[in-house]
């Protein structure tokens, strides 16, 4: 070897050096958790802060770092396209969950964002009815664990905790080692994930945990005089039913003399569902050894108690601050039990929402003013729709409906009238558009095309899916919802998508940023901290 070349070898071993010093100062995790809050908006952590105490959310928000103008960019803010942005990084019109449920184009029959005919549910402690499968088999994309385990030769686990099967499955992704959510009062998961559940697992839903709680009184934690600021505990629109009342305290039943379906779906409209979550994951961390492995673990929780009491109650109810409070007791007893089983300087936390909620339109009438506001029906649209079409084209042969629901034509009524779809689309985005709830409304044509030039369009056509959306999309007007009573999210407005981004702990600098961010920079950001490259088609960027 010539010196030269001695020469260039020992200035490029220099370089290396140079380079790994500067990685190592990038310490990684032993444990990665990421919380999801579902329907959580992101002023509750403000609105709430004085009742919180120091150990749960305070240690993110005084100790980590605060996104506080952070959104979901998609204009369908639901649960299954909130969750599948988190570790991806992208959102439907790339990863396909462009809703919870959504009609499949050729068969007409409605899908679920995580079924999956193929599996089967395992590790319920009552078989009486057989739960359709569950896989993320409709998540088009990878996730940052589903990247980290191709990254690590499959060492590092990850796995997915959630009340809800969408929230546990579309985080944690295709290579999982297990997502595990809740039916009645059993942990269950799927054989898309193993062939039956762990020992500990059976061990725990056998403990009937969640049977305990039946009879139990759900009342408020703190001074009834401190829920002064959320207005009057009764208000009309307030949901009644579930046997909870619109009322405190609440005795959860459900109606029911003795544990049933009933009881699990009030129990699941409590506070009470987050400690089952937090014990079950606490469980999960022992006896999987999570943060113990010589690698670094990815835990995917999701809370979903608190979209089930923000959908009955509203933002500005006592329960939705009750359970906030109830929360942040939660999460200070979660992070204390991380502390003492693998200490939280070797930990990241990550906490965020799949979405926000808007007031109840009977909250914002009780101002006795004019903000426009209301409870809609997409079915009045599709009336609206059919008519125009049977004014414009003839009615069909059988008499029978154009659409198979507001938004999807029937192909047997194109064929019928030999129609091009763009002309039958524009009808029905016609006729939407003069209903007083509809603020925009976009063809599939147009969609497909790319054509919209505002910022609404913007959202929708991350919302909008080649292969799996619909005809037509229609954005309704803000403070509208379908739904009889509480509220419903899934707009694309700023009461929807503005959630929480808090980072905490290895890897993460102290501070407040209030530029805008996405929750499509979560995934960027986590692969830069663990050193990987970002799943493939991953949008965001890398926030610190
Ligand atoms: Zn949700």
């Amino acid at each position: 070897m010539t010196s030269t070349r001695r020469s260039f070898f020992a200035a490029l071993v220099a370089l290396v050096s140079v380079a790994v010093s500067a990685g190592a100062q990038r310490p990684s995790p032993d444990l990665v958790v990421l919380i999801s809050l579902d329907q959580f908006r992101a002023d509750y952590l403000q609105r709430f802060r004085p009742y919180f105490g120091s150990n749960g959310f305070n240690l993110l928000l005084g100790r980590g770092a605060v996104f506080s103008d952070c959104h979901h960019r998609h204009a369908l803010t639901n649960t299954g396209p909130g969750h599948a942005v988190m570790l991806t990084g992208t959102f439907a019109n790339t990863n396909g969950i462009i809703e919870n449920d959504w009609i499949d184009r050729n068969t007409l029959r409605p899908t679920n964002c995580v079924s999956d005919p193929s599996v089967e549910i395992i590790g319920r402690a009552t078989a009486a009815q057989k739960p359709e499968g569950r896989s993320p088999r409709n998540l088009n994309v990878t996730t940052v664990g589903d990247e980290f385990k191709l990254a690590r030769g499959g060492k590092p686990k990850v796995i997915g905790i959630a009340n809800k099967d969408r929230a546990a499955i579309l985080m944690s992704g295709h290579l999982a080692d297990a997502a595990y959510f809740m039916q009645e009062g059993s942990f269950v998961t799927s054989t898309y994930y193993m062939k039956q559940v762990p020992t500990w697992v059976a061990a725990w839903n056998q403990e009937g945990k969640a049977r305990s709680y039946f009879g139990k009184v759900w009342d408020r934690i703190l001074p009834v005089s401190a829920y002064d600021i959320q207005g009057p505990d009764d208000m009309e629109g307030e949901y009644t039913g579930g046997g909870l009342g619109r009322t405190f305290p609440k005795t959860i039943t459900g109606g029911e003399n003795k544990p049933g379906s009933a009881f699990y779906a009030s129990l699941g409209s409590t506070p009470f569902a987050s400690e089952l979550l937090a014990d079950f994951a606490k469980a999960a961390v022992m006896h999987e050894n999570l943060g113990k492995r010589g690698t670094t673990d990815i835990l995917c929780l999701g809370f979903s108690a608190p979209d089930a009491i923000g959908h009955s109650y509203g933002p500005n109810s006592h329960e939705v601050m009750d359970n906030a409070v109830r929360t942040d007791r939660i999460l200070g007893e979660l992070f204390e039990f991380l502390e003492g089983w693998v200490g939280l300087n070797r930990c990241t936390i990550i906490l965020t929402a799949d979405h926000g909620a808007p007031p109840m339109p009977e909250y914002l009438r009780a101002t006795g003013r004019d903000i426009p506001t209301g409870r809609m029906r997409f079915r009045d649209a599709a009336r609206a729709e059919e008519e125009a079409l049977n004014a414009r084209f003839g009615p069909l042969a059988d008499k029978g409906p154009w659409l198979v629901n507001y938004g999807l034509i029937q192909p047997s009524a194109l064929t019928e009238k030999n129609l091009d779809p763009k002309e039958v689309q524009t009808v029905m985005r016609d006729a939407a558009l003069k209903l007083p709830w509809v603020e925009a409304a976009y063809t599939r044509s147009q969609l497909e095309r790319g054509d919209v030039n505002d910022s609404l369009g913007r959202q929708a056509l991350l919302s909008f899916n080649r292969e799996r959306s619909g005809d037509l999309m229609v954005l309704v007007k803000p403070y509208f919802f379908q739904r009889d009573v509480g509220v419903s999210h899934g707009s694309p407005y700023n009461y929807d998508t503005h959630v929480p981004l808090l980072w905490y702990g290895v890897g993460v600098p102290r501070g407040e940023h209030t530029e805008r961010v996405g929750v499509d920079d979560l995934a960027p950001t986590l692969s830069h901290l663990l050193g990987i490259p970002a799943p493939p088609k991953a949008n965001g960027r890398v926030l610190f």
